[in-house]
């Protein structure tokens, strides 16, 4: 019999009120079964809402630098625990090791960048139009924020959003995605290990379309933050919009790599291997296009093939693996979908577009080969849609105009890059590529926490996570004036001799 995890709920690990479970496997090997989760009810989301609130009564009033001494602890704790919560989470979610374990550092990063801000979060003193009167502003907790969050980075992603959150003064209700429940259970330890105060956190399981939903759509809880697909976000965002919330998405991408003429080819080779084919393709920054110059076009294209056919897939917890499984069944087949597509439209499959045969230790899992198109043309819908997989779309162009053409043609704009030695073309694209993001000579992934992350176009609504900008969406800014005149002081009205 299998593990049965709880929801944290007002101070304690409970089991839901529905007294319904679901199964959470192993993408690598559907026999290996992880535990049973809650599959919680809307009455197990109210109650933690009701406990959240009282734990926003307490937190809010804690002085931000104590705040930022739980989320040190928090860090030291995550450090103790990497290579156990790594290990946990590429069972769960199938990503290799060396990436489980950097996702478990961004975590560590995040907490530690966190910790520091107690000690910041400016607020301004300026000067007033008026004499005898001060002017300034400081950052004040909002309330009970609301998390939901996706599978690709089951511990970065939630502490993106919880650490800013929590240090802020806001208490968090997490809900994480329904394929790495477990090491959100396992995020959550930690926290109540680090000694945050009770009703300060609460995790409740279960299905979007009901849990999550249930949180946004109440009024006590007056800031979401959503990462995951469009179509969900439009949702979210339509909800929200009515009920006036605050709300930060972050959503899809369509990013893309440009190598032009003058590039280092072999530099250029690393970056795309590791941003089409890392996490199997499942992240919003993964290199998904790949936009050639004409003349290296044939060369690159031969490179990327002959080396993307010899990555090894394997389960993630092997140390040999390169590349592990997609995290279900209908994730590998919208891959699959896309081959189809791609041929259809008149692209070619240069590599891959299958599932592995023949290895015995792929057969119980969501395998997928390593997938290069070639001849893509700008328009076609693998050049435009999110395929979430190991699926990389080639392009050829004639110059570095032709290539920002293409780069920004797309409806998201998360990420690019540009592999260059000419420092002209380099400040060109950083000035022309519609994306939050640009990497110069390194491929569309590689976030470091201290800086803003996010996406324009459809990719995102303007919010960005990470560095210091989000520390201002989960605050509210308070202004405050204080007139020491004695006499009623008239704002643009009452004037004085210089
Ligand atoms: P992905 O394809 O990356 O899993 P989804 O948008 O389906 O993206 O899911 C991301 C998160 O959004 C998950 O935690 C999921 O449970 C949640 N979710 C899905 N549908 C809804 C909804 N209608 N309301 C709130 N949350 C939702």
């Amino acid at each position: 019999m299998p593990d049965t995890f709880k929801n944290f709920v007002a101070g304690e690990w409970v089991a839901p009120a529905t007294g319904e479970y679901f199964e959470n496997r192993n993408p690598a090997d559907w026999n290996d079964v992880i535990g049973r989760f809650p599959r919680s009810g809307p009455s197990d989301m109210l109650r933690a809402i009701e406990s959240a609130k009282r734990g926003f009564a307490r937190w809010s009033k804690t002085p931000a630098p104590i705040r930022g001494q739980v989320l040190q602890r928090v860090g030291d704790l995550l450090v103790a625990r990497k290579e156990a919560i790594a290990r946990a989470m590429t069972r769960e979610m199938g990503k290799v090791l060396a990436e489980t374990r950097g996702d478990v550092q961004e975590g560590i990063d995040t907490a530690f960048y966190a910790a520091t801000e107690g000690r910041r979060l400016f607020g301004r003193t300026v000067p007033s139009e008026l004499r005898n009167k001060w002017a300034m502003s400081y950052h004040r907790p909002i309330g009970v924020a609301g998390l939901i969050t996706p599978f690709n980075f089951p511990l970065a992603i939630p502490t993106w959003k919880m650490f800013p959150a929590l240090l802020c003064g806001n208490a968090v209700i997490f809900k994480p995605a329904e394929d790495v429940p477990h090491t959100g259970h396992l995020l959550v330890e930690v926290l109540i290990d680090a000694g945050l105060p009770p009703d300060v956190v609460q995790l409740v399981h279960g299905q979007g379309s009901v849990v999550g939903r249930a949180m946004i759509e109440h009024p006590d809880v007056p800031v979401i933050s959503f990462t995951g697909s469009t179509e969900t976000g439009s949702i979210i965002g339509a909800t929200c919009g009515k009920l006036h919330k605050r709300l930060s998405l972050e959503m899809g991408g369509k990013n893309a790599m440009i190598v032009l003429d003058d590039a280092d080819l072999d530099l250029a080779l690393d970056g795309v291997l590791w941003g089409a084919f890392g996490t199997t393709g499942q992240r919003c920054t993964a290199t998904s296009r790949l936009i050639l110059h004409e003349k290296i076009h044939d060369r690159f294209l031969t490179m990327v093939c002959d080396r993307a056919a010899k990555l090894r897939l394997g389960p993630g917890l092997d140390e040999k693996t390169e590349v592990g499984p997609l995290i279900h069944e209908e994730a590998r087949q919208k891959v699959a979908a896309y081959v189809d597509i791609a041929k259809k439209e008149g692209a070619t499959v240069a590599i891959g577009g299958r599932i592995p045969q023949g290895d015995k230790r792929l057969e119980c899992g969501w395998f997928y080969e390593p997938t290069v198109f070639a001849g893509v043309k700008p328009g076609m819908r693998v050049e435009q849609e999110e395929i979430f997989g190991p699926a990389l779309a080639v392009l050829k162009v004639g110059d570095l105009a032709e290539a920002i053409r293409v780069n920004n043609d797309v409806r998201y704009g998360l990420s690019s890059s540009i592999y260059t030695r000419d420092v002209n073309s380099a400040f060109r694209a950083m000035e022309d590529l519609e994306n939050g993001i640009t990497y110069v000579n390194a491929p569309t992934i590689g976030a470091e926490a201290h800086l803003p992350f996010g996406g324009v176009k459809q990719t995102g609504n303007g919010h960005r996570e990470g560095g210091w900008e989000v520390y201002d969406f989960y605050s509210e800014t308070k202004t405050i004036y204080v007139d020491y005149s004695g006499t009623l002081q008239r704002a643009q009205i009452d004037t004085y001799e210089t």
